[in-house]
């Protein structure tokens, strides 16, 4: 079976190998506090700083989940509160733990097809969802550089879990960065990786909200040393690595990623299907969401499965009428082309 699951998505091919050798090199068994496992973190740390061009002010942690990362950003980092912009699922969510914890959090939804406009907040934290797995939409890179130019001190924090590895970010733009690592990067689930910027460290240790072992400042001291607030995953930290070294440099698998997002677009309007978001700037490159009526998908999704292929889900408000197609990296151009194919004759 191929995976074309928007999350958990398809694997790398050669994880079996990355897991013999985790085995193997006996990392697993070493103590976290040891020099064995800080130069294994390093080393991985360095492969994103260096696939993903991360700059180099700015620090990684992780985390287990994208959603305890929505957790610890809003436990950690709001003075007064968050002003949340969501059009799906996963950014409204992200609200909900926000108002959840602070009756003051905001909201801003958006409609699926329409630009997001940035809106006047006293908000001391602005959250976004890079890419919206649920209905397959993204911000472009001008609203991301607009809130940061309209910000008033404000920190950014973006949940990119479905563009990390795959979209190359325009990181200064924003304080936070986090992604859980079963969707773009394409590894098993049950970690997240966080991205900050300087602004963002400061804040955590000006405000020292430190009453959760999962405080953002106790995270971040603890990466200024190669070291983590608990027992990791070591074996999650380990792929990461490992996947980084094999994935070569984030512009050329963008590129690789927007040729594909455009033979399936060439193929959608060839065949009448249409996305659910019909604003062509806000379609993902990452995730695809196909609309359609419910006994159609059905039909979709059956037999593409008889055939050895798994569809996604439509996800919330779109599960009976959508279907979606993940494009991550970690599957190749010709699975790609084998769906197509297989496509074309429904
Ligand atoms: C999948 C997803 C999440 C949740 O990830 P978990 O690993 O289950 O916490 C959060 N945000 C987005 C955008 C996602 O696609």
């Amino acid at each position: 079976m191929i995976s074309f699951y928007p999350g958990p998505s398809a694997l790398w091919k050669e994880m079996p190998t990355w897991m013999e050798e985790a085995c193997d090199c006996g990392i697993l068994s070493v103590n976290h506090r040891s020099a064995e496992f800080a130069a294994m973190l390093r080393n991985t740390v360095e492969q994103l700083r260096q696939r993903l061009e991360v700059p180099e002010e700015y620090g990684i942690f992780f985390t287990s989940s994208a959603t305890e990362t929505w957790e610890i950003i809003l436990q950690s980092l709001p003075i007064k509160s968050s002003a949340h912009y969501f059009n799906g699922a996963f950014g409204q969510k992200w609200f909900e733990y926000g108002k959840l914890l602070s009756p003051r959090a905001e909201a801003f939804p958006f409609g699926l097809s329409e630009t997001p406009t940035v809106h006047f907040t006293s908000s001391d934290l602005v959250c976004i969802t890079h890419t919206e797995t649920s209905n397959g939409t993204y911000l472009p890179d001008t609203f991301v550089r607009q809130l940061r130019e309209a910000s008033n001190g404000q920190l950014i924090a973006v949940d990119a879990t479905s563009s990390m590895g795959g979209i190359s970010l325009p990181w200064r733009h924003a304080d936070i960065w986090f992604a859980s690592v079963q969707k773009c990067l394409g590894l098993p689930a049950g970690m997240c990786v966080v991205v900050f910027s300087p602004a963002a460290a400061a804040r955590a240790f000006t405000l020292n909200k430190d009453k959760h072992y999962n405080a953002f400042a106790a995270a971040v001291e603890q990466a200024n040393n190669w070291q983590t607030t608990h027992t990791p995953n070591v074996l999650g930290i380990f792929l990461v690595g490992k996947a980084m070294n094999s994935l070569g440099n984030i512009n050329k698998v963008h590129a690789r990623l927007d040729q594909r997002k455009k033979d399936w677009y060439d193929f959608l309007i060839h065949k009448g299907w249409s996305l659910l978001c019909t604003n062509e700037n806000l379609q993902a490159p990452t995730v695809m969401a196909i609309g359609g009526e419910s006994k159609w998908i059905e039909r979709v999704k059956s037999e593409t499965k008889k055939a050895g292929f798994m569809l996604g889900n439509g996800y919330g408000t779109w599960k009976e009428n959508s279907f979606r197609i993940a494009n991550f990296p970690a599957v190749q151009n010709s699975d790609h082309q084998r769906l197509m194919e297989l496509l074309s004759h429904l």
